[in-house]
């Protein structure tokens, strides 16, 4: 039977979790939202208890281990938000959260307290509206990133009227829509959808969001073959996951299968500090040994940047081997891209 996932019940009843382990999961599920499509419960293997696909999506107890360090808002966008719906950390470009659901719900999710149910919710017609004049009024924002949740599960014609909102907005150059839709629910990208966002006129890129080279079915690379035909410029983004991608051989495999699909390897996100992630997190020693494995076995077409969104809103870092420096106390100096020291500890 094909259909999407939602509860404790839902996964029991497809006999991807025991019922002795309902109690302890609708915990975890009263506070972190449970989604998976027909077609990642499809991908799951069942009989493998460390299935890399199920390790993403099924609710864990380890959940509710909460560390110091972890934070709700981990990457800091409430510090960067002028008008709800939006967060302008960087000069020329916005985030423009217009949608505060996903067809799936990812175990590690950065933004776990902000999307699903229980999250920030859709912007309303007036937020929105209030969101694109503040871009209409900010000359300097040459890129708008649809991100939220995940843009492209609205309909056709709700992304049209926010694609027609910004095309009148000369200065905007750039739409990039980060998504996991063509990997989640492949069917979703129609020519219809794509038409949609061609309505904003502007240069699209997309973002996929996925995590390990099973993700790249052929249903996947048809519907991500449909965006590129079309001139959409295809991007990578992962997460690097112990017990999915911690491997140097898999990560070779997906960036290659990017590639194939005509999708560049952009970035490899090291795990952010999110409540009850912590069982999915490495040390960026670790990570750091991955990329030079990764860097002597592919072509620089392959290769994704290792980068850590520092936690409080300080931006993006490329997780060098020259701009972090390993302490004797396990902790790391790491210098932001304005040239301040951060420190970041292993949790
Ligand atoms: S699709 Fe993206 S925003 Fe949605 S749960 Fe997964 S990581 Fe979070």
């Amino acid at each position: 039977m094909r259909r999407d996932l939602k509860s404790v019940e839902d996964l029991v009843f497809a006999g991807l979790v025991h019922a002795e382990r309902s109690e302890v999961l609708q915990a975890v599920a009263r506070r972190y939202a449970i989604g998976i499509t027909a077609t990642v419960a499809s991908q799951i293997n069942g009989d493998d208890p460390s299935d890399p696909i199920a390790a993403q999506y099924i609710p864990s107890d380890l959940e509710l281990r909460e560390m110091p360090d972890e934070l709700t808002d981990p990457i800091g966008d409430h510090a960067h938000s002028p008008v709800p719906g939006i967060v302008h950390r960087y000069p020329d470009r916005v985030l423009l959260k217009i949608v505060g659901v996903c067809p799936v719900y990812c175990r590690f999710c950065f933004r776990r307290e902000m999307v699903g149910p229980q999250g920030d919710g859709n912007l309303s017609g007036h937020e929105l509206a209030d969101a694109i004049a503040y871009i209409a009024e900010t000359p300097e924002i040459w890129e708008v990133i649809l991100t939220g949740g995940d843009p492209l599960i609205l309909s056709p014609r709700r992304l049209k009227e926010v694609a027609v909102a910004l095309s009148g907005i000369a200065h905007v150059k750039i739409l990039r829509i980060h998504t996991r839709v063509p990997v989640v629910d492949p069917d979703r990208i129609t020519l219809e959808l794509i038409e949609a966002l061609k309505a904003s006129g502007k240069t699209i890129y997309v973002a996929l969001h996925a995590n390990h080279p099973r993700e790249m079915t052929s249903d996947a690379m048809t519907a991500l073959a449909r965006l590129a035909d079309a001139g959409i410029v295809l991007v990578s983004q992962s997460v690097l996951l112990k017990g999915v991608n911690d491997n140097a051989e898999i990560l070779a495999d997906l960036m290659r299968a990017f590639v194939a699909a005509r999708v560049k390897p952009y970035y490899l996100h090291h795990p952010d500090l999110a409540p009850g992630t912590s069982h999915f997190r490495l040390s960026i020693a670790e990570g750091q040994a991955i990329m030079r494995s990764l860097r002597s076995q592919l072509s620089g077409l392959c290769l994704p940047s290792y980068i850590l969104d520092l936690p409080g809103g300080h931006g993006k870092v490329a997780l060098g081997e020259d701009n972090v420096l390993r302490q004797e106390d396990g902790t790391y100096r790491i210098l932001d891209r304005a040239g301040t020291e951060h420190r970041y500890r292993d949790s």
